[in-house]
């Protein structure tokens, strides 16, 4: 199963990754986590996507699809995939096409995460993320069960990531909501694109997408 993941920043794709992750044995592959682990480990590549993500900017094509095409080339994305934060251009989603065509890896279906961006500002605030695991929790929507303790590994550190602060989320909200639409069309002229309402419950915006995963399994 070869899935992208779409939706505007906080509309839900890590959140929904995890779960789709723990019943589905494909590989989660988020472009944003790539780069904050080679910012974290201070490679050459994190330095490069540092400024850019700083300020909450999108980091250039060529770099961001010569990761992932490297990633895709990689056999724990043979039984599947699904991409979360890439494509985020024409550019990015045409490169995509080439590079899983040369795998014969190809997409199946482009699931988008749909929630008004008034919504997102709030949802960025509130998120924090376990350090050791990277699970994703929000303070009001989505605490961990025991205060202090990650449901998924039992860690207990945890860290909000610097572009969640209110002046870099206003850009990062503007860059992706003027890319969102002509890339929701690119899929859509091709059949691949289905929507869910994520603006409910986790496990009921999860439901939704269950359906589409079996039907695609069919
Ligand atoms: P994305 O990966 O799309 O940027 P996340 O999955 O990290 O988004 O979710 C952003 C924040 O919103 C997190 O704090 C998460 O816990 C919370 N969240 C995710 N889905 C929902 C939802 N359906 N309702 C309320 N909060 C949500
Ligand atoms: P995310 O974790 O998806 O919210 O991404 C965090 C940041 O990483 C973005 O604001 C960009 O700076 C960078 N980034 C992640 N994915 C991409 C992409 N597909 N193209 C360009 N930049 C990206």
């Amino acid at each position: 199963m070869n899935l992208i993941l779409m939706g505007l920043p906080g509309a839900g794709k890590g959140t929904q990754a995890e779960k789709i992750e723990a019943e589905y044995p494909i590989a989660h592959i988020s472009t944003g986590d790539m780069f904050r682990a080679a910012m974290a480990a201070g490679t050459a590549l994190g330095l490069k996507a540092k400024s850019y993500m700083d300020s909450g900017s999108l980091v250039p094509d060529e770099v961001t699809e010569a990761i992932v095409k490297e990633r895709l080339g990689e056999s724990d994305t043979d039984a599947g995939y699904m991409l979360d934060g890439f494509p985020r251009t024409i550019a990015q989603a045409e490169a995509l096409e080439q590079i899983t065509a040369d795998l014969a890896k190809p997409v199946e279906a482009v699931i988008n995460i749909a929630v008004e961006p008034e919504v997102l500002v709030d949802r960025l605030s509130g998120r924090f993320i376990c350090k050791t695991c990277g699970a994703t929790y929000h303070k009001l929507y989505h605490p961990t069960k025991v205060a202090g303790t990650c449901d998924r590994c039992g860690g207990h550190e945890f860290f909000q990531r610097d572009d969640d602060k209110p002046e870099t989320v206003k850009n990062r909200l503007k860059v992706n909501i003027e890319m969102n639409t002509p890339l929701l069309d690119f899929y859509k002229s091709r059949n691949l694109l289905f929507e869910v309402n994520g603006d409910q419950d986790i496990d009921l915006v999860f439901a939704e997408i269950e359906k589409i995963l079996k039907a695609i399994a069919k």
